[in-house]
């Protein structure tokens, strides 16, 4: 968690701008916190609105923690306090949730001070219910905010955003993911540099690879090795997506097993409750452990595609500039020397294009991603006269 003196430091444009509106009486009903993903933006989500709640604030973006109010907003239990995110493996904000969410907002303020509805992930938002939010922002209730929390603002409706304010929030510099890498994630040397270099301000990025940095090493020291094949790499390419898919595959298998386990153990432990309540309570802990589950799936499908990208910058700064030392990946040097001799700097770039054209559905989309791979991958190291269109070289893998 962040505190409010680190959003000072690492935010200050997104608290200035909050607090010049808070003092001047011109906080709009509706508040967008755009963000490049843990970065903050939940932490200030929950201080503008335990800000907005306190009866007896120090200023602005400045709660006092100490009335009833403030007490009640840390316990999680502040009647007026409503939140929703997405829930269950398709990650869509449910529109039950949503309906839910405005229904409480349109009674009355229970504690008599503010409603504030928080919306994470505003970006998972459903049509209908976006169209019922839509409805709500159009006639805003006074004494009512929204926050709504986003790292793909360019997915809300525009109707939508036109009626907020939008508060932006910025990756971390450098130094500040290097301090926090070194403290948080426990990295040092070799491992803090390429951590804070491949993650380039995003700290989701950055506890992921903390947390898989052998991996990383192996899958991409496996990929340079299909693309040296060039000519040959059609076999190394099937064989390469095939083991990752069944990484995939093996990952969702062990963590059904955790989640079974965890669910009968919880169900031991509650069974002196109501078993009515008891079901809703395991539902709920189901949901949860399948929504972190998925959201670690699309970072390990994201990560395959940030890596054939990583390497190919590589290459390119070879290319480019003939400096070994500025090549990234160093335990990787042969490799990406060989590559800057065998692909023309035309070809990296259609192959970075590639990359680019399907890394979105093959991540968020549910599409098999070993056949992505596999076809992004063949079609990568085509040489240039038999080079295919991606569409067609996906469509061989029998996508
Ligand atoms: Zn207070």
């Amino acid at each position: 968690m962040m505190t409010t003196a680190e959003l000072d430091r690492y935010q200050p444009d997104a608290m200035g701008a909050l607090r010049t509106a808070i003092q001047r009486g011109r906080l709009p009903h509706a508040v967008i916190l755009s963000s490049p993903g843990h970065v903050g933006e939940d932490e200030l989500a929950a201080l503008l609105a335990q800000t907005l709640l306190c009866e007896r604030p120090a200023g602005a973006l400045a709660p006092c923690n100490e009335c009833p109010q403030c007490h009640l907003f840390k316990t999680g239990a502040h009647p007026d306090f409503n939140e929703v995110r997405p829930k269950g493996l398709m990650r869509g904000i449910k529109t039950d949730d949503m309906l839910e969410l405005i229904g409480r907002l349109q009674a009355t303020a229970l504690m008599g001070r503010a409603k504030i509805g928080v919306i994470h992930q505003a970006e998972s938002l459903r049509k209908e219910s976006a169209n019922r939010f839509l409805k709500t922002l159009e006639e805003p209730m006074p004494g009512t905010y929204f926050i709504i929390v986003t790292t793909r603002p360019e997915r809300l409706l525009p109707t939508i955003k036109s009626r907020c304010q939008v508060i932006r929030l910025r990756p971390f510099d450098g130094s500040v993911l290097r301090e926090r890498a070194g403290v948080e994630l426990g990295l040092r040397g070799k491992d803090l540099e390429l951590v804070c270099t491949l993650s380039r301000g995003r700290w989701r990025r950055a506890c992921f690879l903390a947390g898989h940095l052998d991996e990383y090493r192996v899958l991409i020291k496996d990929l340079a090795s299909v693309l040296c094949a060039r000519g040959t790499a059609a076999a190394p390419a099937a064989e390469c997506a095939r083991a990752i898919g069944d990484a995939l595959k093996a990952g969702r298998k062990a963590f059904d097993e955790r989640c079974k386990a965890e669910l009968s153990a919880r169900a031991r432990e509650w069974s002196d409750i109501e078993p009515k309540v008891r079901r809703e309570m395991l539902d709920a802990l189901e949901e949860d452990l399948k929504s972190a589950q998925a959201a670690d799936e699309r970072d390990e499908k994201a990560s395959l595609f940030e890596a054939l990208i990583e390497l190919w910058r590589d290459v390119l700064v070879l290319q480019w500039t003939g400096d070994e030392a500025l090549v990234l990946h160093q335990f990787l040097l042969g490799q990406v020397k060989s590559l800057a001799a065998a692909y023309a700097g035309e070809e990296i770039m259609r192959n970075l294009a590639d990359i680019d054209l399907v890394r979105g559905p093959a991540v968020y989309l549910n599409m098999r991603i070993n056949l992505v791979l596999q076809g992004l991958l063949a079609q990568a190291a085509q040489p240039v006269g038999q080079h295919v269109p991606l569409r067609r070289a996906l469509l061989a893998t029998g996508l």
